[in-house]
């Protein structure tokens, strides 16, 4: 017997009647032979609703207390929905992420899934059941609390229990047809891919593309899972991420993310070791750093400026206030308005010229370029963010569409 993990996102859930319609999917699938484990996020926007409640109530919320409220709403859409599916005679029960055994490593709200024992899961599928798991949450072995994995994170967990569990493929049902060539909220001439492979899918998750969260495409290439984004409100298949695909384009997709600021330390002696003791303190705290420039050192002293994600803000500020007394620098300083545009494609390895068509469609459209940084199949520029929709669309027109 196949065994399938479905997973439904927060606007999938969003109210009882959308919660019907995923009912009937998980359904379905149970009606064709297979068996199925569901994977859960929280109702709608009821996570940004809880963040903001804390931060009515406290400016600094304890990390521990803010993962025991968050990891409730994820709990209040798997009993709704196991009470649903009883009610229309299907047998199905809800688990934590902690009762499923999903065990993590000990950082509150960015937590990493370390093991899945998935014993009282298996013993569900054993009994015929429809097992639910609450997403985007596990609990540490030592400090026995509950832990959440980050924004976006019951991709994680769907992935790593379809791993854990050996199922055939893991589907990811949301509100969009699948995976697009850009965000198609965002660029109407968007278009659906039909394969995409898993370097290419984590690019396009990493620099901005939501729809997956990166750590679940690494999951699905790690433990090779097959990912199948599809749409919950129609019959579309969707979009496959797998390790081949029969055709690979030049460019797949265009990126953006409009969720990061840039922060520049003035006047730092320009030193061996510097950039260390830089960085140094920002991994430890877990800061996720991206872009980094540091410029043409003027009389021993240079700038060095990085990207970090935008809720990350008082954390790095905090660091670089202290770095700058620390090493004499001349102070510190942010710039929320950037935003970073990307292109992907595995084609590129084998392609010369995209980086510099991609400067120069930018300059003839007389958006300036702050920072840039690349991967193998990916070319990354930071403009201002009252440019990104004219980068997106024309870096989109001429490799995509043209
Ligand atoms: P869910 O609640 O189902 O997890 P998300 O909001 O996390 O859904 O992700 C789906 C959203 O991702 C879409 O509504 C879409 O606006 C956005 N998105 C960004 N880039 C892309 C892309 N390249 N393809 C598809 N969707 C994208
Ligand atoms: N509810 C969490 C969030 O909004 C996790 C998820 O939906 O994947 O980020
Ligand atoms: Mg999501």
């Amino acid at each position: 017997m196949n065994l399938i993990v479905q997973k439904f996102g927060g606007t999938s859930v969003e109210n009882p009647e959308t919660l019907k319609i995923v009912a009937q999917k998980i359904i379905d699938c149970k009606s064709k032979g297979n068996e199925v484990v569901v994977v859960v996020s929280a109702m709608g926007s009821s996570t940004d609703e809880l963040i903001n409640l804390a931060n009515e109530l406290s400016d600094t919320p304890s990390p521990r207390e803010m993962d025991m409220l968050l990891s409730a709403g994820e709990r209040i859409t798997m009993s709704l929905l196991a009470m649903h599916l009883n009610n229309l005679g299907y047998e199905s029960f809800s688990l934590t992420g902690s009762q499923a055994g999903i065990t993590t490593t000990s950082r509150h709200g960015m937590a990493e899934i370390e093991n899945i024992s998935g014993e009282r899961v298996k013993e569900g599928i054993n009994e015929g059941k429809i097992v639910i798991v609450a997403g985007f949450q596990g609990v540490n072995k030592e400090t026995k609390e509950i832990t959440t994995l980050g924004r976006g994170g019951s991709d994680a967990t769907a992935v790593a229990l379809a791993a854990a569990l050996g199922a055939e493929k893991c589907e990811i049902y949301t509100d969009v047809e699948g995976v697009f060539t850009a965000d198609p909220r965002i660029v109407t001439k968007a278009k659906l891919i039909e394969e995409i492979t898993y370097d290419e899918m984590l690019e396009m998750a990493s620099s901005g593309a939501r729809v997956l969260m990166a750590r679940s495409v690494e999951f699905g290439r790690r433990y090779n899972v097959p990912i199948i984004v599809k749409p919950t409100f129609s019959e579309g298949s969707g979009t496959i991420v797998k390790d081949k695909v029969m055709e690979q384009a030049i460019v797949s997709g265009v990126t953006h993310n409009d969720k990061e600021i840039k922060f520049t330390l003035f006047g730092v002696p320009d030193q061996p070791g510097i950039a260390g003791k830089v960085f140094g303190p920002l991994s430890e705290n877990g800061v996720i750093v991206d872009m980094i420039v540091q410029n043409v050192s003027k009389e021993s002293k240079t700038d060095i400026s990085f990207t970090a994600p935008l809720e990350q803000k008082s954390e790095v500020e905090n660091i670089l206030e202290k770095l700058s007394t620390e090493l004499e620098a001349e102070g510190a300083d942010s710039d929320p308005n950037i935003a970073r545009v990307s292109l992907i494609g595995a084609g590129m390895k084998a392609e010369s010229g995209i980086a510099s068509k991609m400067f120069s469609i930018l300059g003839e459209n007389k958006i300036n370029i702050a920072m840039i940084s690349t991967s193998p199949i990916r070319i990354s520029c930071v403009v201002n963010k009252d440019d990104m929709q004219k980068a997106i669309d024309s870096l989109h027109k001429e490799f995509i569409e043209a």
